[in-house]
């Protein structure tokens, strides 16, 4: 076989978890080689908010773990998950990471597990975290191949064994002989418009924008398919705050993440295409079901009845300041900022709203009749819509949706704005179905030989999702599948 590297352990995709495996296989005495599709590593990992939150004894994240995975995991991965994550402080301190122990904080599903859950947080942000796991690999020599997309494994045909894989690396194909093992960290398909449509909202997808990394476009769920694995949690995906959709449209990531959130009280509303509300405006929307309102679908009318949909808002609320959050105040108010597009500068709303408005994103009118005919809406129904909201403003009570009365303020100020909202999606759970070691299984559950994978790729989480926990997984199950792929015997020449 032609081999243009020839290592033991190959690693596709450089995140937490790639980052995580190479540690752990070179220190267990292997070759290892990296390879990342984009010109710089970090993923999803790089532009997290780096919070890891985990059960203080393994018999709590036992019966926690179990409930949330409503059986779309095995007993013995459920028990391998508990360990691992109550195990991450001291794989923190073994790396020599330091980090700070946050308050104890309920767990995202209290019914399912009484007492509180530690929180650990990687300072400020995952930004940080990558950069001190791109320096235990650097101090390691680790070779890593930027701008390498890995297009297919290498798989002898009988015994089923993967022994490398083809890549393009700056339009030249080149071959990665993998003589112990390939682990796929390739992170998740959040920017695979395809699969979302296929996994999950067919029809939608130009409604939904990724808070994380391009480089997420499902490639490890093609090359696992490919080579025979069997694929799960596909269903199940992290929903993050809405965004602006025209914006989101043309930068192809989501930008103003956090609409409404900058004030949670005020004179805003979300609305349907038909000028009517929709849901609670003030409900968490991260990591919340909530937010899927704006995807219901009418099936006797065959439509997304909620898209498109818009946050409108009255002068009032716009001179309160920028309507979505800009990195100083996620530097000021956070202590680090947050997601692709604004770790990467890509877009920074304005602090005065003003260069949305010039670019058309937010619109903008004088009068209710104005703002209806510019969102295509009937007038008598925005009309209908605000005079309910502000009535419940008056009477500090939301019969409708239960938004919360001290969040409510009356839309009474002329002019009237209306800004286009996109559903923001923090990352994908789905992937290879694997074992506690980090093997890839196929449909029979039988190993696929020299084949793992870790991280968001094929996530522990098919259905109910604990906060803070893919961030963790990936540096656990990352250590995990170094591990085990360095202990496989090599090919031979
Ligand atoms: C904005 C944001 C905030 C978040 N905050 C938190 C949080 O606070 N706590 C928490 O627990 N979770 C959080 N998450 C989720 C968590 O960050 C991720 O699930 C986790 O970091 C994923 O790590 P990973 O190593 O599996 O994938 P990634 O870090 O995404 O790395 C995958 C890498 O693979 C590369 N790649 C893809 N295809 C190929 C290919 N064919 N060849 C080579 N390379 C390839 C990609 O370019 C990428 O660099 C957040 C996610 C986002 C987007």
């Amino acid at each position: 076989m032609k081999k243009d590297y020839d290592v033991d352990v190959l690693i596709v995709g450089y995140g937490a978890a790639g980052a995580n495996a190479a540690i752990a296989a070179h220190d267990a005495g292997a070759r290892v080689l990296i390879a990342e599709k984009l010109d710089v590593g970090g993923g999803n990992s790089a532009v997290c908010a780096g919070a890891m939150v985990i059960p203080e004894s393994i018999e709590a994240a036992i019966a926690y773990y179990r409930a949330l995975s409503s059986g779309t995991v095995g007993e013995e991965m459920v028990r391998a998950f508990a360990e691992a994550m109550v195990g991450i402080p001291d794989l923190l301190s073994r790396l020599g990471l330091e980090f700070t122990a946050g308050p104890p904080i309920p767990p995202s599903f209290p019914s399912m597990m009484s007492g509180r859950l530690k929180q650990i947080h990687i300072d400020p942000t995952g930004e940080n975290g990558f950069r001190f796991l791109d320096g235990h690999i650097k101090d390691r020599k680790i070779e890593i191949l930027t701008d390498t997309q890995v297009k297919t494994l290498i798989q002898n045909p009988e015994t089923r064994e993967i022994l490398g894989a083809k890549a393009q690396r700056n339009g030249q194909d080149i071959q990665l002989l993998a003589r112990k093992g390939v682990i796929l960290t390739c992170g998740g398909y959040a920017y695979n418009r395809a699969m979302l449509a296929n996994f999950n909202f067919p029809g939608a997808t130009d409604y939904i924008f990724s808070w994380g990394s391009p480089g997420n476009t499902g490639d490890g769920i093609s090359l696992a398919s490919e080579a025979g694995a069997a694929l799960w949690h596909m269903a199940a995906i992290e929903w993050g705050r809405f965004c602006a959709r025209e914006p989101s449209k043309k930068f192809g990531t989501a930008i103003g993440y956090g609409l409404g959130r900058t004030k949670r009280a005020g004179s805003y509303m979300f609305v349907n295409k038909f000028g009517e509300r929709f849901m609670a405006e003030d409900a968490l929307l991260s990591h919340c079901k909530e937010q899927l309102e704006i995807l219901r679908y009418d099936h006797g009318n065959a439509e997304y009845r909620n898209l498109p949909a818009y946050m409108i808002f009255d002068q009032t609320y716009l001179s309160r300041g920028p309507i979505a959050p800009t990195a100083q105040m996620l530097r000021t108010k956070r202590g680090g900022i947050v997601g692709y597009c604004l770790v990467n500068k890509i877009y920074d709303w304005s602090a005065d709203n003003q260069a949305e408005i010039d670019e058309g994103w937010v619109l903008q009118a004088k009068t209710i009749a104005g703002l209806a005919n510019k969102i295509g809406a009937k007038t008598d129904v925005l009309e209908k819509t605000i005079t309910q909201f502000n009535r419940a403003c008056i009477e500090q009570c939301d019969s409708l949706f239960g938004r919360n009365e001290k969040t409510l303020a009356p839309l009474d100020t002329p002019p009237y704005f209306a800004v286009e909202l996109g559903l923001s999606l923090v990352n994908t759970q789905g992937g290879p179905k694997r074992n506690v070691n980090c093997q890839v299984l196929d449909h029979n559950d039988r190993v696929i030989p020299r084949l793992y994978a870790a991280g968001e790729l094929g996530s522990f989480f098919g259905f109910l999702y604990q906060v803070g926990s893919n961030y963790p997984e990936a540096w656990a199950f990352g250590q995990i599948a170094g591990k085990m792929a360095a202990t496989e015997t090599p090919l031979s020449e």
